[in-house]
């Protein structure tokens, strides 16, 4: 008997022309994985994606990630969840892949091969379907930046050996080896370099400053700043880094783009405005900074306002309270639980 030969990459491609269900805005229906789907970010872009009527894959191990944030789509016939690891292979057959999976919380941050071996994995399966690949790659490539603001032309500051590096490290060959496959392979890829992001669904407990400060504030304890609270980040609503992403994904450019908000905020800035947002009383404490804290980060987004046309439209004042009354109700069960 003949043995079944895998279909090659252009049958893949063929077929994938071939087929042309509709979305619901009138458009071809595409296949769409989210790798790391059931986390923050990842499943306000698999809303977005439902919502202009794709179909969707989530794989997600549930790390960092919650089923809670997919309920919404169960039973949805154009979705799919699905618990797998990554750093195993694994057969889909789709038109794009956002490839979010990713150990991100500092609290996580360790040796773990999703970096390296799961992005290789998902670069894999791009290859062997044809599908566009965009990386969630972040700011921390640029380390304790020397340049500010951060332009992509920047090469980064990072040390090596540090306590981060495992994250900003893995993120460095997370980007080389989409570049690798974009060159060697002929894949599509699209890199975008996330800055810090908030918003509703964010973990409530992995040692963002954002989620810590709003928690805390919630909880009446007292909001902890890290060193002497004058380093800077600069703070992007999600929905705006969701939007940005999308446009990535659907644009002609590989980047990297720079996602991010570049209104810039000290520590202590930031604790001043949650606690005018939640608790005018909220006490501030002061704790040890962790090792080779970059001190500042603010995004130039130059390049993706103009081959993009996209920049951020919700300020923090904006954003915070949205993310507020989210936290409110998965700490307390009650939204409109006020402070005071
Ligand atoms: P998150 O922790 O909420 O989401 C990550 C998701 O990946 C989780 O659902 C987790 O369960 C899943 N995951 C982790 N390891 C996996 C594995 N081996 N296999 C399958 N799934 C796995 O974090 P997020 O903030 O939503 O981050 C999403 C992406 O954006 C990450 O790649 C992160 O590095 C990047 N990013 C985020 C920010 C930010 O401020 N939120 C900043 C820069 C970059
Ligand atoms: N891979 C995967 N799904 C696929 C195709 C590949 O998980 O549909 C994995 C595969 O197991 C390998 C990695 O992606 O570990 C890289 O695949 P590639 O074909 O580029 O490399 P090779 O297998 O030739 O070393
Ligand atoms: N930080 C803080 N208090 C906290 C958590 C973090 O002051 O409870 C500081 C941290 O030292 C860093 C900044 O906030 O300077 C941003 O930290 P986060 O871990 O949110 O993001 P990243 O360092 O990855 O940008």
């Amino acid at each position: 008997a003949m043995a079944m030969a895998m279909p090659t990459r252009r049958v893949l491609l063929e077929e994938r022309k071939s087929r042309v269900p509709l979305g619901v805005k009138g458009r071809k229906q595409m296949r769409i994985l989210v790798t790391g789907g059931a986390g923050f970010v990842g499943s306000h872009l698999v809303d977005r994606l439902m919502e202009r009527g794709d179909s969707v894959i989530v794989v997600d191990n549930f790390f960092t990630g919650r089923k809670e944030n997919l309920l919404h789509h169960l039973g949805n016939p154009n979705f799919e969840l699905i618990r797998h690891d990554v750093v195993e292979p694994i057969l889909l057959e789709v038109d794009q892949i956002y490839h979010l999976a990713c150990p991100a919380s500092p609290v996580h941050y360790k040796f773990n091969p999703t970096n390296v071996v799961g992005t290789l994995n998902m670069l894999g399966l791009a290859k062997r379907v044809g599908a566009r690949f965009l990386i969630s790659s972040t700011s921390e490539v640029y380390g304790d930046p020397l340049q500010h603001p951060q332009a992509e032309t920047y090469w980064g500051n990072v040390n090596p050996i540090g306590v981060r590096s495992c994250y900003d490290e893995g993120k460095r060959t997370a980007e080389t080896l989409a570049m690798d496959y974009h060159r060697g392979a002929g894949i599509e890829v699209r890199i975008a370099r996330i800055f810090n992001t908030y918003g509703p669904r964010m973990c409530l407990d992995d040692g963002r400053v954002v989620s810590n400060f709003v928690a805390q504030a919630l909880r009446k304890d007292p909001l902890t700043v890290y060193g002497d609270g004058k380093q800077t980040r600069s703070f992007q609503y999600v929905s705006d880094l969701v939007e940005g992403l999308m446009r990535l994904m659907e644009g002609d450019h590989v980047g990297p783009f720079n996602l991010g908000n570049p209104g810039e905020f000290t520590m202590l800035e930031l604790a001043q405005v949650v606690q005018e947002t939640i608790d005018p009383n909220a006490k501030i404490e002061f704790r040890p900074n962790t090792e080779d804290d970059p001190h500042k980060r603010k995004p130039d987004i130059s390049k993706a306002k103009e081959l993009l046309g996209w920049q951020p439209s919700v300020s923090l004042r904006e954003g915070l309270p949205l993310m507020v009354s989210d936290f409110r109700q998965r700490l307390f069960g009650d939204s409109k639980l006020t402070a005071g």
